[in-house]
């Protein structure tokens, strides 16, 4: 539990004491390539006219230093008196550097104004709403709230550390999963925070990605907890994405379509940009949340109907609960965007988003493969191809487009029923709703 002691560390150290151990700090985070790329940096600049005087500042600060000088700004000097500047600042405020911001933000806002993408209008302002599914999804999603820590995990840890507890096919199924869904919810909370959400001009969408990136967060504290738990080997278990060829391979395919985004340069604006980004919700939204985890759900899911692994399988039974919001939401902005952006969907972009399906789901059925040698928990490689194809019909129909795999039937109806939001509630209704904040800390 933490405790206030924990907030109150730098208020009995001095200024000068708390600045020298920041700066340790600091020295300490640079790594060889930063301080390399630092010099670098400072080689170039003595080729250019010195914009500002050189400050004497301990070697970490001179990335900083430099940066002043090309933007040409005056470095700043503490005052003697810092409350008395404080208020002599205020005082004198030039709003000016704002204006810009002001003007456009000046007008109301009207609905009609609001758009998906490449909108021009004040982003700052919530309502009034055009989308309210995306607004009703930010309060579902809140309605929802949960934490890793309020499972029990004991009957997992003495399973797991009991040696003929569970089959050697069984045990793979687990470390494969935390595996996977260890670094692949990290990938998509980074896609959303430094791809995706700077392009996507609507606060009502935005308000629902904030909430989304927090669910992402506390999914990869649920899998963290558990290998904590069942004492596993962390580095073996959050290597996987890049040293298990089935983890690996869907890893490396999601983050090609991130890749250009994430770039601070990349703007939409044009038929060919607005298309990468449909493409990087398609990616991520249909493909990664929507067929990537459904092998690994199922297989976990399948073990706690089984009463092995029980609090494992409650946190992916959370976690599925999110994730199939996230998917509604992804389609629904995917529809949205093509609704008001015609052009974007045309005969090429349709075969496009077929394709990226189908690879999806051929990747996932050999991790199906990888992970299922033999016949394991009531289910085979085999099933498990039909399921995903499947799912792969449903999320091809879901953003319009024809189904690939006819005739594909569910062999896991079961799934369908833990998944299905309807029962959301009666689920949600045995667990503690009110969460502790300042009331979890500790006074003494
Ligand atoms: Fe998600």
């Amino acid at each position: 539990m933490l405790s206030w002691d924990e907030f109150n560390v730098d208020e009995t150290a001095s200024p000068a004491v708390v600045n020298n151990t920041l700066a340790a700090e600091i020295a300490a985070d640079h790594s060889a390539a930063q301080i390399a790329a630092a010099a670098r940096q400072e080689v170039e600049l003595q080729a250019q006219p010195v914009l500002a005087p050189k400050l004497e500042k301990p070697a970490t600060m001179r990335v900083a230093a430099t940066r002043e000088e090309v933007r040409g700004e005056v470095a700043f000097t503490a005052p003697a008196n810092p409350i008395a500047a404080a208020l002599e600042a205020v005082a004198s405020l030039d709003a000016s550097a704002g204006v810009k911001e002001l003007a456009t933000a000046a007008e109301r806002v009207t609905v009609d104004q609001k758009a998906m993408i490449n909108c021009r209008a004040d982003l700052n302002q919530l309502v009034p709403f055009k989308y309210e599914w995306a607004w009703q999804k930010y309060l579902d999603g809140c309605a929802n709230h949960w934490m890793p820590q309020e499972v029990n995990m004991n009957a997992d840890i003495a399973l797991w550390k009991k040696p003929d507890g569970l089959t050697a096919d069984e045990r793979l199924i687990v470390k494969r999963s935390l595996g996977f869904f260890a670094t692949a919810d990290s990938l998509v909370a980074n896609n959303l925070v430094l791809a995706i959400y700077r392009l996507i001009t609507n606060p009502e969408c935005r308000q629902y990605i904030l909430r989304q990136a927090f669910e992402e967060a506390i999914h990869t504290h649920a899998y963290q907890y558990c290998i904590e738990s069942l004492g596993m080997d962390e580095g073996e278990i959050f290597n996987m994405y890049h040293e298990v060829p089935a983890v690996a391979r869907k890893a490396s395919w999601g983050l090609k379509y991130t890749r250009e985004l994430s770039e601070p340069t990349f703007t939409t604006g044009t038929t060919a940009h607005d298309q990468i980004l449909l493409k990087n919700l398609i990616a991520f939204y249909c493909c990664i949340e929507g067929i990537f985890f459904y092998c690994g759900f199922t297989q976990i899911l399948s073990m706690g109907r089984r009463n092995k692994m029980t609090g494992t399988s409650e946190q992916f039974q959370y976690i599925l609960r999110d994730e199939s919001m996230h998917l509604n939401f992804g389609i629904d902005m995917i529809n949205q965007i093509k609704l008001e952006n015609p052009l974007l969907w045309n005969e090429d972009m349709r075969a496009q988003a077929t394709q990226m399906i189908l690879e999806a789901t051929q990747l996932e059925i050999e991790y199906a493969r990888d992970t299922m040698p033999r016949g394991v928990l009531g289910m085979n490689a085999a099933m498990m191809e039909e399921y995903l194809q499947f799912i792969a019909n449903r999320r091809l129909v879901q953003i319009g487009l024809k189904e690939m795999y006819p005739g594909a039937q569910n062999p896991f109806p079961w799934m369908s029923e833990i998944m299905d939001l309807r029962k959301e509630k009666n689920f949600f209704e045995t667990r503690v709703t009110e969460y502790q904040t300042g009331g979890a800390l500790s006074w003494e």
